[in-house]
Parts: C-alpha cells; structure tokens; sequence
C-alpha cells in the first residue's frame, strides 16, 4: 500500500503523515524533509535549493524525480510509502507512475487535505517544528508543553521558507500548479476529499477510517 497525501502547504500534511507512520509502520517521504537535508548539508546543490525555496517556487523536476526514484527503488520500503508533498506537478504525477508501476507497486489512495487560505496563512506563520524528534506544533493552534513534547523547548525552530511573503506565493503555486493533478487521480478513482479544517485527531480517524478499508 502506497499512499499520497495531497493539499496546500500548511494543510497538515506532514502531521498526519507522521500519525498514519506509526498506525499503519509505513516510510513517509517527505520531498521538503529531503530537500532541507541536502540544504543542511551545504552543498552547492543545497545552496540552489535554498534561494529557490526561499522564494516559495519548485525545484526543478530532474532533481525532486531523482530522490524520489532512490526511495521507490529501496526494497526496504516495498509498497510501503506514504508520500507527503509529492507529486507537486502533473509531470511529477506522471514519473510518480511510471516508476510505481517500474516497481511493481501501486497507488492505493490519494487523501487531499481541504483548507482554507486564511487558516492556511496562521497555521504556517504560527508552526514551530522540533529539529529533535520532528513532532510539529502551532503557537497559535496547538502549542508545543510539557504534556505533548518531552524534549527541551529550545529545539523548537522555525522554517525559513514559513514568513508571509513566501507563503501567499507557495499557495499560488500549489493552485496554479499543483492542484492540476487531482484530475489525475479523480479519473483512477484513488481520490478521497478530507476536511483538513476539523481537529488533528478527527482528520486522523477519517483518514484511519479510508487507510483501513483499503488494507481489508
Ligand atoms: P514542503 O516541506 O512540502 O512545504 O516544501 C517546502 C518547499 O520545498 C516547497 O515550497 C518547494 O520549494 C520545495 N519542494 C518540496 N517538495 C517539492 C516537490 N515535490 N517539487 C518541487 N519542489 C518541492
């Protein structure tokens, strides 16, 4: 079972997709976690990637293919992946399914994450990720105590691509380019529409709910 979880960034993505991990002892593959390590790693590529990033635009489709290829191709992961932020374009959906289907895998459902803009806009400005053990919180929504988080404050960070500015031009983005896909998925009836608006916990029983009944 492989699965795609789809929406707008600030949508709740990566939460949910750190949930169903656990739930479901899937490998998430997040395409910003995988960018943002190379950028740690200060390489020239890194480097590229940040001002790019920085702006709010995509990385070009030749790099985002190759880390992804790297992944599909691990047979430690075989059918096992749940990917969060890819695909981001129609020809990222298209090498997404020529190389599940190179390796023999599948697609099993497509959950988007439904929310609006101006939630979108508090969620990213407020989000506080911890560079420890990578739970995310939201000053604002769902702030990081002592009764959801067990390490030291201190390694509560904020992404540099989360200010204003670049968030109204990654939505732009994810409308212009992104959301293009989902007609994609409509016509291979893999699509489920979830309200991302509702509480962490219910969005994850929903998606609970649709991840069960495909394992049956
Ligand atoms: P995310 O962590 O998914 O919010 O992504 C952060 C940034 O990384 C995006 O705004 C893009 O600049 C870049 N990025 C992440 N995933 C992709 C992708 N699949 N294709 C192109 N750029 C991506």
């Amino acid at each position: 079972m492989n699965i795609i979880l789809f929406g707008p960034p600030g949508a709740g993505k990566g939460t949910q997709a750190t949930k169903v991990v656990k739930k479901f002892n899937l490998h998430k593959v997040s395409t910003g976690d995988l960018l943002r390590e190379e950028i740690k790693n200060n390489t020239d590529l890194g480097n590229k990637i940040k001002s790019i990033m920085d702006r709010g635009s995509l990385i070009s489709d030749n790099i985002i293919n190759d880390l992804i290829t790297k992944v599909i191709s691990n047979k430690k992961f075989y059918n096992r992946l749940i990917f969060d932020g890819y695909p981001r374009n129609l020809k990222q959906g298209k090498n997404l399914d020529s190389q599940i289907k190179k390796y023999k895998q599948k697609i099993s459902c497509v959950l988007s994450l439904n929310v609006d803009k101006e939630s979108i806009i508090k969620r990213i400005s407020g989000r506080q990720i911890c560079v420890n053990c990578g739970l995310i919180f939201n000053e604002y929504y769902y702030p990081a105590s002592s009764k959801n988080h067990s390490c030291d404050p201190k390694f509560l960070n904020k992404r540099s691509d989360d200010n204003k500015k670049t968030i109204i031009n990654r939505f732009e983005t994810y409308l212009n380019k992104t959301l293009p896909i989902l007609d994609f998925y409509k016509e291979q009836n893999l699509f489920h529409q979830i309200n991302g608006m509702a509480k962490i916990d219910q969005i994850f029983d929903e998606i609970y709910g649709i991840i069960a009944s495909l394992e049956t």
